[in-house]
This record gives C-alpha cells, structure tokens and sequence, in this order.
C-alpha cells in the first residue's frame, strides 16, 4: 500500500499550476503543492474545491502548506487548492460556469470532454494515481446548511473498509454518514473519492463549513482532521489523537425537491425531527405553496438548503438516524 518517495530528492515543497489545456471549450489552470518529506512514506492527496464555493478547505490548504515542515515529514503530501477554478472565480454553487456540469459527478473524467471533465481527468492522473490516501475536503455548497460530518464508505472489502474507519477516526469528525451506495466500477466512479477506492487507495470525503461563509472553526476543524491522519498514517510524529467513538448516521436519505419554485426551510441543521416532520415547503414564483417537503425517517438534519432557488430534483435536505455504530 505504501509507496516509497525516491531517496535521491531533497525535502521541499514546491508549487506549479497543472494546466488543463483549451479543447472545445476554455481551458483552466489547477494550483498544486507537493511536500516532498526527508523519509519514506505514503503519499497523501488533499484535495480542496471539487466545488467552487466550498472555501473553508480551499482556505484550510493555504495554512497547512504553511504549517508543514518537509524536514519533518515522511512521504509526501499532494495538495490540490482549488480543483474547479472555473466554479471558484465564478462563484457557482454545484455546477460549472463553463460545462454546467457538476465536477463530482464526472469522475474519472475525460481528457476529450468538457472542461470539468477534463478537470477531473487531470486530478485522477496527476494526483489520485500517484496516491496512496485520498482526502477530498468539502462544506456545505453556498446554499446548504450543513453540520460538520464525514463519508465513510462501506465497501464490502474488509481490508479497505478497515483503513477508511482508520482515515475517518483519525480526522476526528465525531458525525459519520455510513455510505454503501457508491460507484464500484473505476471507469465510472463519478465522484473524486470513490475514484480513488475503486482503485484500491483508502478515501473519505470530508464537509465542514458552509453557506458560501470561511469562518475559522470550520477551516481549523478540517486542519486538525489533516494533523490527525498525518500522524495516523506515521508521516507525522505528533498530532491529534484519534477518536474514540463517533455517531454513525445509518440510514441516511437526501430528500429532493418535487417542484421548482422558492424554497422556504422550516428546520436547522443539526436538528433533530420525527418522521413525517415539514422540512422545507415551496412556493410557485408568486407565493402560493405548491409542495411540501418531509423527513422520511426519525433523524438528524445534516443539511438543509437554506436560499430561496429550488430546482425539481435537486436535494432540499439530508436526514440520518444517529447510532453508537453501523448497521451490520
Ligand atoms: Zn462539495
């Protein structure tokens, strides 16, 4: 699993745009630091802003590029600072200025698609490739109101299964989402962290922070996490200690809008609500409701989108029931 960084490179850190090249449409450049360590050891990818708006990771990899001392690093660190710069400059939530596609959704990309698909055509080369642990960092979008919480994906694979639970102790998100319902096929792995598991590397998707707000708790919660799995994975000596328990939210469902209109959200995040509780309703453009939104299941609000836009299909909210472990 571990893959040994070559003896004959000195330590450092050093910065370069990869250049996703103009094809069809425009073309991007993606901002990546790589902390060469002084010893051996497994490489790890940060990967922050699969979605633009999503600042407090973008924000979390400038202070860690500042806080590692390669001299006291084994392996290497692979840092992507902002994966979708066309979404980041231009403040779209979710979906691509340019392609209109969703950046994590198309992995592992095309290197003859659209620019996000050429995006993640890069990073599954560049970085996810030459990785042996993937760390794809997220908030809510610009729109969600989301409590901080972690994916760990289920597998099947007990081994993989097994470093996943290491990688989601280690970062120290007490909330869990138990996720089994992901892509097992590497060809169509569609989102950058399963693209990573499904080529056998351990990954976890991380959300702290959101509504588009860089506030300090949720850009040194996702620091923290990076010095835990750091020492974790021994490229670190010191760190957090990892968790000693977590609460696990298995099921979980994300319920969507059945109509397009205006969306008026009626819970919090991290709120807890019954079965058949009104999350959200939605208003047709003039003000008369036409939908109302329920939670499916007795839980807790992870998210809930929290602006006005509500497109039919798009989610409204996420609700998991809490549990001291996951279903068996
Ligand atoms: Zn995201």
């Amino acid at each position: 699993m571990t893959r040994e960084s070559g003896p004959e490179q000195p330590a450092a850190i050093e910065s370069r745009i990869l250049e996703v090249p103009a094809a069809g449409d425009t073309g991007t450049g993606i901002p990546i630091t790589v902390i060469r360590g002084s010893r051996p050891g497994p490489v790890l990818a940060l990967i922050a802003g699969n979605h633009g708006y999503e600042y407090p990771p973008i924000l979390a990899l400038q202070r860690l590029r500042g806080q590692i001392d390669p001299a006291e690093l084994s392996g290497r660190i692979v840092m992507v600072h902002t994966a979708n710069m066309p979404s980041f400059l231009g403040r779209t939530v979710y979906f691509s200025p340019v392609d209109g596609k969703n950046l994590n959704r198309v992995y592992p990309g095309r290197i003859d698609g659209t620019v996000s698909e050429r995006i993640a055509y890069a990073i599954t080369k560049e970085v996810i490739e030459p990785a042996d642990y993937v760390l794809d960092l997220h908030c809510g979008d610009g729109n969600e109101w989301l409590r901080p919480y972690v994916y760990q994906n289920v597998t099947g694979n007990a081994a993989m299964d097994h470093s996943i639970a290491r990688l989601v102790m280690a970062f120290g998100i007490d909330h869990v989402v138990v996720d089994r319902d992901r892509p097992t096929d590497p060809a169509r792995s569609l989102y950058c962290s399963t693209t990573a598991i499904t080529s056998g590397k351990p990954a976890m998707t991380v959300e702290s922070g959101s509504m588009g707000m860089s506030d300090e708790e949720s850009v040194e919660r996702i620091v923290n996490g990076v010095h835990g799995v750091l020492r974790e994975l021994r490229m670190k000596e010191h760190g957090p200690e990892p968790l000693p328990q977590a609460v696990y939210l298995d099921p979980t469902a994300v319920v969507t809008s059945p109509e397009t209109g205006i969306l008026y959200s009626q819970v919090e995040c991290d709120q807890t609500v019954p079965k058949g509780a009104l999350l959200a309703h939605i208003t047709d453009f003039f003000g008369k409701t036409i939908a109302e939104v329920r939670s499916p299941l007795d839980g807790l609000v992870l998210y809930i989108v929290a602006t006005p836009p509500i497109t039919k299909g798009q989610p409204v909210a996420c609700v998991g029931v809490p549990r001291s472990s996951p279903r068996l």
